[in-house]
């Protein structure tokens, strides 16, 4: 038997961190078995139907190395309309399903409980189809029903706790549960991956699978991954779509690697490891029950990691999005023809070791590519003070004298400049990285001095004096 997995989510306009998870997790498995992965888009829900957005999940999933072309698919739930009329149908037929006119507030009103599940008030009214009859599933009175998990074990459930659930709607259109099961079984999934919060729709799904005369697939069932307070993560709440870490400069193998160690560990005395290993090594039975927390910093720290660690053209060639901008992605405060490719591959080494995020290289290296520096207030208040003044005229006079305009010589005349007055380095340097670069912080100075030239420099040094 072919392994054959599905990713199917149901488009939203933004892809949440969590389903890169899944997506993920389907696609591993579907390598270590030598099997198949569909792409299903769950689209059923007419207002939910925007072609951009099932764009954006493919373009989502090729980003993290899931490519067009290597699966199968994707189905449009919407196109298998027929067979899911077709299975209510057949379950009606054979006595399975029922027509059922309650409302909500009926019962509520028989039961007296607010939050009680159906009552199976029409089980035996043999109401057939019409206006305002929903179509419910009648689910076994005795029995149980025995889920086969990878990750949970075999959770069991009671069947008569299982209400008599709606399978579709009064105008015939199905509901999730029925839907995504019928489409299972036509794309002849043989394993259902996917977040723990569907747990509770397993056993009616088993059920119905059982009734549509199907052997049910494996199951395995996820837990979520929360936030700092221990909640789920939620588009109102928590930063949670991949476009924006995607769009803030983290690395796609980054991301994957984190996203994969939530719940569980590679082999060894380690956390980085190449997308190889995790493909070899991860288990879902291995997968921590436990609610994961996804830690922003965690990841924005592992994404520093990978950076370090690019070759410098691979550097080179993950920045260009944020020296240019994209559709998503902010243009540079800089005009587009003052950009220097050369300057920017000589400084580019010292950023690479110091940023975190690839959106952070704009402020690392704007100050070389504008006719004036960015000028942070919050630097230019704590450094311009005490000796400032005298510091800059100082400092540009020592350096116009200099033949020799190079790092060394530039920092030599600074220190000289500092001893005179017996000020730190760190002291003296301030003014003059902020007049010349406009933060306190940012590339080794001297290095940047060096690269961004006498007539630069000096024109800043004695213009941020002029400003005091
Ligand atoms: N469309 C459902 C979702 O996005 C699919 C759930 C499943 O994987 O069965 O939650």
């Amino acid at each position: 038997m072919t392994v054959r997995v599905r990713f199917a989510p149901s488009p939203t306009g933004m892809f949440h961190v969590g389903s890169a998870r899944s997506a993920l997790q389907n696609w591993i498995y579907a390598h270590q078995h030598d099997g198949v992965f569909v792409l299903r888009i769950e689209d059923t829900d007419a207002a939910r139907n925007r072609p951009e957005w099932t764009e954006g999940i493919i373009s989502a999933l090729d980003w993290i190395g899931i490519e067009r072309g290597s699966y199968e698919g994707p189905y449009f739930q919407s196109s298998y309309a027929q067979d899911h009329t077709a299975a209510a149908t057949r379950l009606y037929g054979e006595g399975r399903a029922y027509y059922c006119d309650c409302t909500r507030d009926a019962v509520i009103a028989r039961t007296g409980n607010q939050h009680t599940g159906y009552d199976g008030f029409c089980r035996d009214r043999a109401l057939g189809p019409g206006e305002g009859r929903a179509l419910r599933f009648r689910t076994p009175d005795e029995g149980e029903t025995i889920v086969d998990d990878l990750v949970r074990g075999k959770p069991t459930f009671e069947n008569k706790l299982i209400e008599d659930f709606v399978i579709a709607r009064s105008d015939g259109s199905p509901l999730f549960l029925l839907a995504n099961v019928v489409d299972d079984m036509t794309m002849r999934i043989t394993h259902v991956i996917r977040a723990e919060e569907h747990l509770p729709n397993t056993p009616k799904q088993q059920l119905l699978w059982e009734a549509l005369g199907a052997t049910p697939p494996v199951w395995a069932h996820v837990p979520v991954i929360v936030n700092e307070k221990r909640q789920k993560l939620s588009k109102r709440r928590d930063k949670v779509a991949l476009e924006g870490y995607r769009d803030e400069g983290y690395l796609a193998a980054a991301m994957k690697n984190y996203l994969m160690l939530l719940g569980w560990a590679p082999s060894g005395d380690r956390e980085i490891v190449p997308w190889q290993v995790v493909l070899d090594e991860y288990r879902l039975e291995e997968v921590n029950h436990a609610p994961a927390f996804f830690d922003v910093k965690k990841l924005r720290a592992f994404n520093g990691d990978y950076i370090r660690a690019l070759a410098p053209e691979e550097f080179a060639a993950v920045c260009a999005p944020w020296l240019s901008g994209t559709e998503t992605i902010p243009a540079p405060p800089w005009r587009p023809e003052a950009f220097d490719v050369d300057t920017f591959t000589s400084v580019a080494p010292l950023a690479q070791t110091r940023i975190s995020l690839l959106s952070e290289i704009v402020d690392y290296v704007d100050f070389f590519f504008l006719d004036e520096p960015v000028r942070d207030e919050a630097s230019w208040v704590k450094a311009m003070k005490g000796d400032a003044a005298e510091i800059l005229d100082a400092t540009a006079d020592a350096f116009e004298a200099l033949d020799d305009w190079s790092a060394e010589p530039l920092k030599a005349a600074l220190e000289r400049v500092g001893l005179e007055r017996e000020l730190k380095l760190g002291k003296t340097q301030a003014p003059v990285r902020v007049a010349v670069t406009g933060r306190t912080v940012g590339l080794p100075l001297f290095e940047s001095l060096e690269v961004l030239g006498r007539e630069r420099t000096l024109r800043r040094l004695r213009a941020a004096r002029a400003a005091l």
